[in-house]
């Protein structure tokens, strides 16, 4: 299990030393050195961070949630400023709902290094995974909800989920503040 996001400001006690960013600038490097190598137009999609669209577990969630009544964008963008799309987006609730597939965002359960460019695919998991935390932080400073949910969950299960985050949040927009909707991170599980 893995929190939802981290401090979008590292405290001084985790500022980046200057190994760190060595370490960084060098995965960073192996990354781009590796993506000229990756030829097919899948391969090179996820390497860009793009997420695919209409998986399997996502067209599960996204029924249960319509025959639940709810309505909501899909593969949409929460913030205009910010280049990264949820795959489901409840606007007026302002929730976004991310469905991570277990080896891309590195599940804990399911994620199985590979074999071969070992240090490439470990060093690519490790930046979405800083991606993905970065894209929650953006999202809670504007005043959204980001979701995360596993591919590996039950659909109904995160449906549930979702349902009572959204309807808690479209209740607390009705009567109060914008400081006092809930924000509390949700956990993957
Ligand atoms: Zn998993």
């Amino acid at each position: 299990m893995r929190p939802t996001y981290l401090p979008c400001k590292p405290s001084p006690r985790h500022r980046a030393t200057p190994v760190a960013k060595a370490h960084l600038r060098y995965a960073l490097a192996v990354v781009t050195a590796a993506d000229s190598w990756a030829s097919s137009a899948r391969a090179r999609k996820v390497m860009q961070g793009n997420r695919a669209r209409d998986t399997k577990p996502e067209l599960a969630i996204r029924s249960v949630l319509h025959r639940r009544g709810m309505r909501y964008r899909v593969a949409s963008r929460p913030l205009p400023g910010l280049n990264r799309s949820a795959d489901i987006v409840f606007r007026s609730a302002r929730v976004a709902v991310f469905i991570d597939g277990c080896f891309w965002h590195g599940c804990s359960d399911h994620y199985v290094p590979a074999r071969s460019n070992s240090d490439y695919w470990a060093t690519k998991i490790a930046l979405n995974i800083q991606r993905d935390n970065h894209t929650n932080c953006q999202l809670i400073e504007h005043g959204w909800l980001p979701i995360r949910i596993w591919a590996h969950e039950d659909p109904d299960q995160a449906a549930d989920r979702i349902i009572q985050l959204v309807k808690s949040r479209s209740t607390a927009m009705l009567i109060g503040p914008a400081r006092r909707y809930p924000t509390a991170p949700t956990h993957h599980q």
